[in-house]
């Protein structure tokens, strides 16, 4: 069995990052005109890099920021700052040219073990101070097969959630024991626990209050929450649906690293993760999934979501 203690502790360091950068440069960034989140975002992936290449040197990754992008859009002051928080964080001193190579750590190659990292899942919420989560994903065979979730803002207090071997576990951020998690069994309507984007640019609203009209879900409790932290509180019980729909015309497709780690998680719990007709997420095409659509359940009612966002889909023509 892969030990994962390594990626767990890269997640603790980089949600520290975060705080860090929360805290510090959030208030700071209106009078500078900084973008705060790029230092997180560069600062995480750099630590998730770096025990990626520690512990599992001839993995693959694909992740959401490279190397490249950290020299030639950072400004040096900026980029001083990621080295100084990560020497920090770290414990150890640390150099530009290192942070580039943990950044790129493994990008462009294919192994048996791919990671896909979103440093920073969530962007807005992180900003906005609401959810977010430092997700790697593990992908064998174009599967989402296991994979890591740091989400500091879980309700009741931060917590990492993971995936390994068709089996999903919770353990608090701040350290302790893992224990087993299930997709909850709730399969009456007015039991169900829904979910959405807090973004209303990021997905239909307007459809997706169609399809749980159709569904009988129009009084089930609605949530609205960044990031893949809808994945987790599905996979730990806490909610039963998550319905993805693109705004029509959309151009922008799904990226694998908002929805593999997720994917295996909510598995893992017994969930259910699927396009709008029933069929897999497609992890084989490079950065983008090609589907057209998101249902994510705990497997109760599933086909009975499906079947409403058909029906909304069949009346939309
Ligand atoms: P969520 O908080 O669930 O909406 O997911 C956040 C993710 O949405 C980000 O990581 C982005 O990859 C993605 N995203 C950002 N802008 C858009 C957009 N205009 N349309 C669809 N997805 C987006
Ligand atoms: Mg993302």
């Amino acid at each position: 069995m892969l030990n994962l203690e390594p990626i767990f502790q890269a997640v603790r360091q980089a949600a520290h990052i975060c705080q860090r950068v929360q805290q510090t440069y959030l208030a700071t960034s209106e009078k500078t005109g900084h973008e705060p989140v790029t230092i997180a975002d560069y600062g995480a992936q750099a630590i998730l890099g770096r025990a990626i290449q520690q512990a599992f040197p001839d993995d693959a990754v694909i992740a959401e920021e490279q190397g490249s992008q950290f020299i030639d859009l950072v400004p040096e002051d900026r980029r001083k700052v990621i080295v100084e928080l990560l020497t920090d964080v770290l414990g150890q001193p640390v150099t530009q040219d290192q942070v580039v190579g943990w950044l790129d750590h493994g990008q462009g190659r294919s192994a048996e073990r791919t990671w896909v990292i979103d440093p920073i899942d969530g962007t807005k919420g992180f900003i906005a101070l609401r959810n977010y989560v430092i997700a790697a994903g593990l992908m064998m065979d174009d599967q989402p097969v296991g994979g890591v979730i740091g989400s500091p803002a879980y309700p009741g207090g931060g917590r990492i959630f993971h995936a390994l071997d068709g089996a999903a576990y919770s353990q608090p951020l701040a350290g302790g024991e893992a224990t087993r998690i299930h997709a909850s069994t709730r399969s009456q309507a007015e039991q169900v626990r829904a979910l959405e984007s807090v973004e209303k640019s990021h997905a239909n609203h307007e459809r997706m209050e169609k399809v749980r009209q159709a569904a009988g879900l129009g009084a089930a409790a609605l949530d609205h929450i960044d990031s893949m932290e809808k994945y987790a509180r599905i996979a730990a019980g806490d909610a039963e649906l998550y319905l993805r729909l693109p705004r029509l015309n959309s151009t922008r497709p799904f990226m694998i690293w908002d929805h593999c780690a997720g994917t295996a998680l909510v598995q893992a719990a017994g969930g259910c993760v699927t396009d709008i007709d029933g069929s897999p997420l497609v992890f084989s095409q490079g950065k983008s999934l090609v589907n057209q659509g998101i249902i994510v359940s705990n497997g109760r009612i599933h086909d009975w979501v499906i079947a409403a966002v058909q029906q909304v889909l069949a009346e939309a023509e």
